[in-house]
């Protein structure tokens, strides 16, 4: 519509589980990836929006799960930022495959697979036009991806992060249980956090408020999503 605005650079957060195909045994369907992969190629042909992308490992491994099992937090944890780092590189090639510059960075050093997470070379890279995959979240235990995307979005100076997940954005209520869920437009962020909205966790959702970075929240499941969301369609809910 004419009045959306035009982002010039985003950071798009996927959660590992998208990457997943609803009952497989895999974790990772390059089907999916293969589609996520055009639809970010389809978004850079339409604008030339800087991408960074975040990604999350949830397909693989939760740290706070195995720790409710268990397991030592700060190991389980290591353990799902290992897990990023397999989606990150399973996207990187399908954009290559795609003809998308990409570059992964690693917040936990693997110099074989990926460039270390050097800050003004990410920018950099942005600046250029290539996208920079954002891999093993913070580099530290205690924090999710989410919280990673609000914080490479704080330091890269991003207009906006796109939170692409499973529902079709922000409700009073949980969709799935209640019928009667009504769905934002835009809704604040001390609401989502005094509201325990579970789009985000609420170091997330604070650091983007400090920040003034808003999220949108939308469906990755729906074809052309991302695209839209990425030309600066609000096609879910604007966390701002
Ligand atoms: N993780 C971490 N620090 C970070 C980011 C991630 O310890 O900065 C670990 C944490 O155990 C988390 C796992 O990596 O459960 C996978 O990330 P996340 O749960 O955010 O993935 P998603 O839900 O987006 O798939």
């Amino acid at each position: 519509s004419e009045s959306s605005p035009v982002y010039k650079r985003v950071i798009l957060k996927l959660s590992g589980e998208a990457l997943r195909e609803v009952g497989s045994q895999d974790n990772i369907s390059p089907e999916i990836v293969e589609r996520i992969a055009s639809e970010i190629r389809a978004a850079k042909d339409a604008g030339d929006v800087e991408i960074g992308v975040v990604v999350g490992g949830g397909n693989f491994w939760r740290g706070a799960s195995a720790s409710a099992r268990g397991m030592d937090r700060p190991t389980a944890d290591y353990v799902g930022m290992m897990a990023t780092v397999m989606n990150a590189l399973a996207l990187q090639g399908a954009l290559e495959a795609e003809g998308v510059e990409c570059v992964v960075q690693s917040a936990i050093e693997m110099r074989n697979v990926a460039e270390p997470f050097v800050r003004r070379k990410a920018s950099r890279h942005l600046a250029a036009g290539t996208v920079v995959i954002f891999a093993a979240g913070t580099g530290n235990p205690f924090f999710s991806t989410d919280t990673t995307a609000a914080l490479r979005a704080s330091e890269m100076g991003a207009d906006v992060v796109m939170k692409a997940t499973m529902v079709d954005g922000v409700y009073d209520s949980d969709p799935k249980k209640n019928p009667d869920a009504v769905r934002y437009d835009t809704i604040d962020y001390q609401t989502c956090i005094r509201e325990e909205l579970k789009v985000m966790d609420s170091t997330a959702f604070s650091l983007c408020m400090d920040n003034h970075i808003p999220i949108v929240v939308f469906d990755l499941g729906k074809n052309g999503n991302i695209t839209k969301a990425l030309g600066g369609e609000n096609i879910g809910t604007v966390v701002e």
